[in-house]
């Protein structure tokens, strides 16, 4: 516990290592501009992130001068923290203006792996970009997007990171009203879809070809100097994003808002809103209670990713070539990647999940098969993936233990059969070695949202516990953890249906 509090006054501010490294700050007009952090009261730190931090070079304790950065209350030593301007299609539609309304840029390190690492703040006060907004994050989703994000990170999925939670009694005000929070996040970059959308719309090819050459510069230097980087670096970014989607698939994560200004050109989970973890599997299951149409249904996912693909290859598009048709040729060749790499990525996966050592793709029939079980029995995602591990190839013994999560025990019997027989066909059958292999691509444990909202519950009276005990669990999230196996069960009936929403 110490560790998540500050120490006693007067402690020395150790930020001399990890070193500044202001490179995207050095881009500056007019891709960002300068904005301070806006005071919070009484900051608190509700959970602090050592692991992340000895990644990053800090000192794992946090001095109170450190907690005041990171609360936004004073700045970070040598750095001007901004906020970047950007575009986006929200819902589909387009939105020539948004930028950074409520995050700021508060520093650029160089990590002891030399790795740079931007720093940003989420609810540190408004910007020039809040269109009338507080610029604040509440408790509640806070809390949210520190857990999904390390959740996702253990789970081996690439996302933002987040170092620090800390609370203060500010009101703030959604459909009631909540108390204000701040989340330290890192990444590599923050850069989205959408900064590149901003400049192509407003004609400004100049900025956009500057913009892109530091991206390539900064992540993806194996590219640069070649005269076809461009259309390279787009198809790293197709192939990523195609990739990324495939992971969240396979983990039953529904993003809930998958506008492309919260889409990452570094191919990570960004913006975490009103994200869900499934709990029973529902192909159309839409985890954001704002969107109507279901526009990001779990299902809807991978089609949205390519369509967000196409609509940064279209903005992009004049770098490509020098006439429009050319360019428009090599962009189509670069979005038809998608479906390929996702195709690829997602069976790929289906089949680890299910222990085959190799896919065929007579397998989809199989994995389909499992899905329409699951869901016609109201069955858990992650449950029921995780249980697959004990059926026996060798034996034909019904699965104790496993069938009983299935309403229609008939058909899981006789899709078990067809399992069996598939898992026969394999050479080397070992029960013991696949029951490895699949414990470790099927989760045991991630964060379902009643489990957040007990951690919120208490975290809103002050206790934080829950907060640490959650991070705990989930930096581990495939092994078995004896003492946590309530953890692991579905959501009491009273706790099913929790409404996640854009409000945050
Ligand atoms: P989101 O749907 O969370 O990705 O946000 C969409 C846009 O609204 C982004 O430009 C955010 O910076 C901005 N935004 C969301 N909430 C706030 C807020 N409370 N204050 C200022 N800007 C916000
Ligand atoms: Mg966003």
């Amino acid at each position: 516990m110490s560790a998540m509090m500050p120490r006693a006054f007067p402690q020395p501010l150790s930020l001399a290592d990890p070193p500044l490294s202001p490179v995207y700050a050095r881009l500056g007009a007019p891709f960002h501009q300068p904005v301070t952090a806006t005071p919070l009261p009484e900051p608190r730190m509700v959970h602090f992130n050592a692991a992340l931090a000895g990644e990053l070079g800090f000192d794992p304790d946090v001095g109170p001068q450190f907690l005041e950065i990171l609360a936004g209350n004073r700045p970070w030593p040598g750095y001007a923290s901004s906020a970047s301007v950007y575009a986006g299609h929200q819902f589909g539609a387009w939105v020539p203006q948004l930028g950074d309304g409520r995050a700021l840029l508060i520093a650029e390190v160089r990590t002891p792996a030399k790795e740079r690492v931007e720093l940003q703040l989420k609810g540190a006060g408004p910007t020039p970009y809040s269109r009338g907004l507080d610029g604040r994050a509440v408790l509640r989703s806070s809390i949210r997007e520190y857990l999904a994000s390390e959740a996702m990170h253990a789970l081996g999925v690439p996302t933002t990171r987040c170092l620090s939670l800390v609370a203060s009694p500010q009101p703030v005000v959604r459909e009631t009203v909540e108390s204000a929070a701040v989340v330290c996040r890192t990444a590599a970059s923050f850069m989205r879809f959408g900064q590149f959308e901003y400049f192509a719309a407003r004609g400004q090819l100049g900025p956009m070809a500057r913009l892109a050459d530091h991206v390539i510069a900064e992540h993806f230097p194996h590219l640069q100097g070649r005269p076809d980087r461009y259309a390279a670096w787009l198809g790293e970014v197709v192939e990523r994003t195609a990739r990324l989607i495939a992971q969240w698939q396979l983990l039953g994560f529904c993003h809930g808002v998958m506008n492309t200004d919260n889409f990452s050109v570094l191919g990570l989970t960004l913006d975490y809103g009103p994200f869900g973890f499934m709990d029973r599997f529902r192909q159309y299951h839409v985890c954001n209670h704002s969107d109507y149409e279901g526009r990001y249904a779990y299902s809807a996912q991978p089609e949205i990713g390519r369509w967000n693909c196409e609509r940064l290859l279209r903005a992009v598009s004049p770098l490509l070539a020098d006439g429009p048709n050319q360019a428009a040729e090599i962009g189509q060749d670069l979005a038809a990647r998608y479906a390929h790499v996702y195709h690829r990525s997602v069976m790929r996966g289906w089949a680890d999940k299910l222990g085959l050592r190799d896919f065929r793709e007579t397998d989809a029939k199989l994995i389909d098969e499992f899905l329409g079980l699951l869901q016609r029995s109201r069955g858990d995602f992650t449950r029921g993936f995780r249980l697959l591990s004990r059926i026996r190839a060798g034996s034909d013994a019904p699965a104790k233990g496993v069938r009983e999560e299935f309403a229609d025990i008939k058909a899981f019997d006789a899709w078990v059969a067809d399992y069996r027989g598939r898992l026969r066909s394999e050479r080397n059958v070992d029960d013991e070695a696949r029951a490895g292999r699949m414990n470790r691509v099927n989760p045991k444990y991630v964060l379902r949202n009643h489990l957040a909202q007990i951690a919120i519950d208490k975290a809103m009276l002050g206790d934080y516990s829950e907060v640490a005990k959650l991070a705990e669990l989930l930096r581990r999230p495939y092994d078995e953890q004896p003492d946590m196996e309530a953890y692991a069960a579905e959501p009491p009936d009273y706790m099913r249906n929790i409404e996640v929403s854009c409000s945050s």
